[in-house]
């Protein structure tokens, strides 16, 4: 009776991990009197079938890959930086920053700052990048600013003779989100949301058919739901401070929508605010919007645990393209070459079947041009990773 009502209990709470099911299952079992030896049958069939069910059994079949630009490893692993976040000129109130986002140490500090990264995926996923225990990963690339920075990591290789500057240049190079569109198994069920206007271009919207909305776009279709009618009247009302960037609620709350509606197999979300405030030199503005954006992604994880479309099914991997300089002279503000440091990137991943490593504390190099590689391999198409790309990375082996 107990082993039948837990397994009950199991069947219904299907978030547990394997190792909890499997230590649970196992106490029960030596319960379970040798002479019993129907009942033990039948439990090691429901046991299988169980084991067979779970999460960990199950392959990848959807990702969303997200971006948050120019997000510095300083603050994804320290939290909020001592100088910065005291500095009156970057930051307009510094005891209301100090509040909410200072604390003594770095791991309560970046826990504060970006709770799903340091609750969740640091429990249940993999972290990489942390420089101060020797896991390094960088851009390949020579320039170390945006368009470069995405190329690369959609394409898996560099191309610094047509990939040099941010303009908008249709990417002669086949992004990994097009093969997977090109593909009689993901056709027509990749989506693309991102907040900077050239992304139309880094995607190759016209030639991989990835519908992109990007920039100021509104969302299009006859059958707009009163949330995407009402975001796109917002989107012409609320001034974007930024020219070619909009607002990141628009960018998110329209992929909420577009994925609950379509449940695209694919979905690569761009947020953009991070680096837009940094460059402005607003270090409580770039604080509060990574903060902000670790919410809407854990709000994004949330409502793919509760739709059985993607539940126990669906991997996160989140990057970005670039680093930013460091304290001294402000240059935080900045990046690219003559900024030392800001090829320092980082990687996050999430999902059924990948190890729980949490922060990767093993010396390594990683590079840019391995996330796409990773990314097909999340899905199980590593026949599909081209030789000329950066090597997948292993998230399945437990060091
Ligand atoms: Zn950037």
């Amino acid at each position: 009776m107990v082993f039948s009502s837990t397994l009950n209990n199991l069947l219904k709470n299907d978030s547990l991990r394997e190792s909890q099911y499997r230590s649970i299952v196992c106490y029960h079992l030596i319960q379970i009197d040798c002479n019993m030896k129907d009942k033990l049958l039948f439990c090691l069939l429901v046991v299988g079938i169980i084991f067979q069910s779970n999460i960990s059994a199950q392959p990848v079949e959807n990702l969303f890959f997200i971006t948050l630009d120019g997000l510095r490893w300083q603050e994804l692993f320290s939290g909020a930086d001592a100088m910065l976040i005291t500095e009156t000129e970057y930051v307009k109130d510094t005891q209301a920053l100090k509040d909410q986002f200072w604390r003594i140490t770095p791991e309560e500090r970046r826990a504060t700052l970006l709770p799903f990264f340091w609750n969740t995926i640091a429990q249940e996923g993999q972290i990489y990048g942390n420089r101060n225990l020797g896991n390094k990963m960088n851009c390949s690339n020579i320039f170390w600013f945006s368009y470069p920075g995405y190329a690369e990591l959609l394409v898996g290789e560099t191309n610094a003779k047509v990939i040099h500057s941010n303009e908008k240049v249709l990417n002669p190079d086949t992004t990994f989100l097009e093969y997977l569109n090109r593909s009689s198994s993901f056709k027509d069920q990749v989506a693309s949301f991102c907040s900077w206007d050239v992304f139309p271009f880094i995607i190759n919207e016209p030639r991989s058919n990835i519908p992109v909305n990007a920039g100021f776009e509104p969302v299009a279709g006859h059958d707009l739901n009163e949330r995407e009618s009402f975001l796109n009247l917002l989107q012409e009302e609320i001034p974007s401070p930024w020219s070619t960037v909009r607002l990141d609620a628009f960018t998110h709350h329209f992929a909420m929508e577009y994925v609950q509606k379509h449940h695209p197999r694919v979905l690569y979300l761009a947020y953009g605010e991070t680096d837009d405030f940094a460059h402005d030199g607003r270090y409580d503005h770039y604080l509060s919007s990574a903060h902000r954006t670790d919410a809407w992604i854990y709000e994004l994880w949330q409502m793919v645990q509760s739709d059985s479309f993607y539940r126990h099914k669906t991997a996160f991997v989140i990057t970005t393209d670039h680093g930013r300089g460091r304290y001294e002279e402000g240059a935080w503000k900045s990046h690219g070459k003559t900024y030392e440091g800001s090829d320092a990137i980082w990687l996050a991943v999430l999902g059924p079947g990948i190890v729980g490593k949490g922060e990767v504390t093993e010396k390594q190099q990683l590079w840019q041009r391995q996330v796409a590689g990773t990314c097909l391999q999340i899905l199980g198409l590593e026949t599909w990773i081209k030789e000329d790309m950066g090597k997948a990375i292993d998230l399945t082996v437990k060091r």
